[in-house]
C-alpha cells in the first residue's frame, strides 16, 4: 500500500491513554500450589444463593437484559436509604467512572486525582481527552488533601478521591473529608471511589452515601471486591439525581447483563455471609500486618484486601522472589509491590518471603 494512502486515524488522545497493566494469573508449577494475589480479588467463592440466579439468568441469555437495572436499583436504593433515581451502575465501577467522566469533561478539562492511586484513572481521563492533574501522596501513602483542594483551577471538573486508596492502603476520615469537600467549588463534581469500603476498620470511616446528599458528591461503589463478582462487572453509582441521570445517558445501552444483575441483588440479600467473609480477611489483614511489623517492615496503614511494599528500585526483586515462592503480586516497577489478601496459605507464603526478604 501506498504511504500517502490515507488511513483511519485515532483521535489524537488516543495516543495518550496508559496501558491498563492487569495483575497476572499464576502459571502453573509441578509440584506447587500458586496463589494469585495481584487483582484484589475476593480468595471466597460467589455467596450463598448467587450461582442459582445466575444459573437461572444464563438459561435465558437469548434475552437482552432490563437495561433500566429495574430490581438492581429498588434492592439498592432499599439498602442504601436513596431513591432509585439515584443510582447508575455499570460493568463494573470503573465503567461508572468513563461514564461520569464523558458526561462532565470537554477536552483540556482537568480530573485532580492523588497519585499513586488506581491505575484506571488516568487512562479513563485520557480516553476522554480530558487532562489529569496528579497529586503526590504523601510518604505514609496517604492523600494529601490539602495539596489536592489547593490543585483545584478553573479548568478543574472533577476529583476523585479513592478510600482506601488503591495501592497504597490507607483511608481518608471522613471529618477529613468533609472539611475537604466544604472547600470544593460546588461546580466540581467529587467522586468518592469506596470500592474497599467493607474492609476499612477506620475510627471515623467514611460514608459515601451520607456525603453523596450533597449536590456535587457521587460515591462509586463496586461488587468486584468485599462480594466476589469481579468476573461479573458490576457497580454502581450513588448520587445527587442530576449527576446519576447524566450517568445513565453516557452509559452502554443494555451495558450490565442479567447474570450480573441478580448476582448482585442475591449477593445483597446475603448479608450475614458477607460480613463473615470479610471478618475473616480483616483478620487475615491483622495478622498479615502484625507479623510484618514484628518482621521490622513499616508499611502504610492497611485499610483495603491488601498491603503495599513501598520498595522503590527493589520492586521487581521482591516480586520474582515472591512468584517463585509460589504468589504472583503486582509490581509497580520503581515503586513498590501491592499483595492481596488471599486465603491463609496464600498469605502464610507472603509471610515467609518477606521475611526472607529482610534478612537478604
Ligand atoms: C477494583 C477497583 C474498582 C472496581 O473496579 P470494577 O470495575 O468494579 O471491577 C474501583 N476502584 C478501585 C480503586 C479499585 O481498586
Amino acid at each position: 500500500m501506498s504511504t500517502s494512502t490515507p488511513t483511519p486515524r485515532p483521535r489524537a488522545t488516543v495516543a495518550t491513554i496508559p496501558a491498563y497493566v492487569p495483575g497476572r494469573p499464576p502459571v502453573p508449577r509441578p509440584g506447587q500450589q500458586v496463589f494469585k494475589l495481584s487483582s484484589n480479588e475476593n480468595p471466597y467463592p460467589p455467596l450463598p444463593g448467587v450461582l442459582e440466579e445466575v444459573a437461572r439468568a444464563v438459561a435465558v441469555m437469548n434475552r437482552y437484559p432490563d437495561m433500566g437495572c429495574t430490581d438492581l436499583y429498588a434492592a439498592l436504593a432499599d439498602r442504601l436509604g436513596v431513591r432509585p433515581e439515584q443510582l447508575a451502575a455499570g460493568t463494573g465501577s470503573v465503567a461508572v467512572l468513563y461514564h461520569l467522566l464523558q458526561a462532565y469533561c470537554d477536552p483540556g478539562d482537568e480530573v485532580v486525582y492523588a497519585w499513586r492511586s488506581f491505575e484506571a484513572y488516568p487512562i479513563a481521563v485520557s480516553v476522554v481527552g480530558a487532562t489529569s492533574v496528579q497529586v503526590a501522596l504523601t510518604a505514609d501513602g496517604r492523600h494529601d488533601l490539602d495539596a489536592m483542594a489547593a490543585a483545584i483551577g478553573p479548568r478543574t471538573k472533577v476529583v476523585l478521591v479513592c478510600t482506601p486508596n488503591n495501592p497504597t492502603g490507607p483511608a481518608v476520615g471522613h471529618a477529613e473529608l468533609v472539611a475537604f469537600l466544604d472547600r470544593v467549588p460546588s461546580h466540581v463534581l467529587v467522586v468518592v471511589d469506596e470500592a474497599y469500603r467493607e474492609f476499612v476498620r477506620h475510627e471515623d470511616p467514611v460514608d459515601g452515601v451520607a456525603l453523596a446528599a450533597r449536590p456535587n458528591v457521587v460515591a462509586m461503589r463496586t461488587f468486584a471486591k468485599a462480594y466476589g463478582l469481579a468476573g461479573l462487572r458490576i457497580g454502581y453509582l450513588v448520587g445527587p439525581e442530576e449527576i446519576a441521570a447524566a450517568v445513565r445517558a453516557c452509559s452502554l445501552p443494555f451495558g450490565v447483563s442479567s447474570p450480573a444483575q441478580v448476582a448482585a441483588i442475591a449477593s445483597l440479600a446475603a448479608t450475614d455471609a458477607l460480613l463473615a467473609r470479610v471478618e475473616a480477611l480483616v483478620a487475615e489483614r491483622a495478622r498479615v500486618t502484625a507479623a510484618l511489623a514484628d518482621q521490622g517492615w513499616e508499611l502504610p496503614d492497611a485499610q483495603g484486601n491488601f498491603v503495599w511494599f513501598g520498595l522503590g528500585e527493589r520492586t521487581a526483586e521482591f516480586a520474582a522472589a515472591a512468584e517463585a515462592a509460589g504468589i504472583v503480586v503486582r509490581p509497580f516497577a520503581g515503586e513498590g509491590v501491592r499483595v492481596t489478601i488471599g486465603e491463609s496459605a496464600a498469605n502464610d507464603v507472603l509471610l515467609e518471603v518477606a521475611a526472607r526478604f529482610r534478612d537478604a
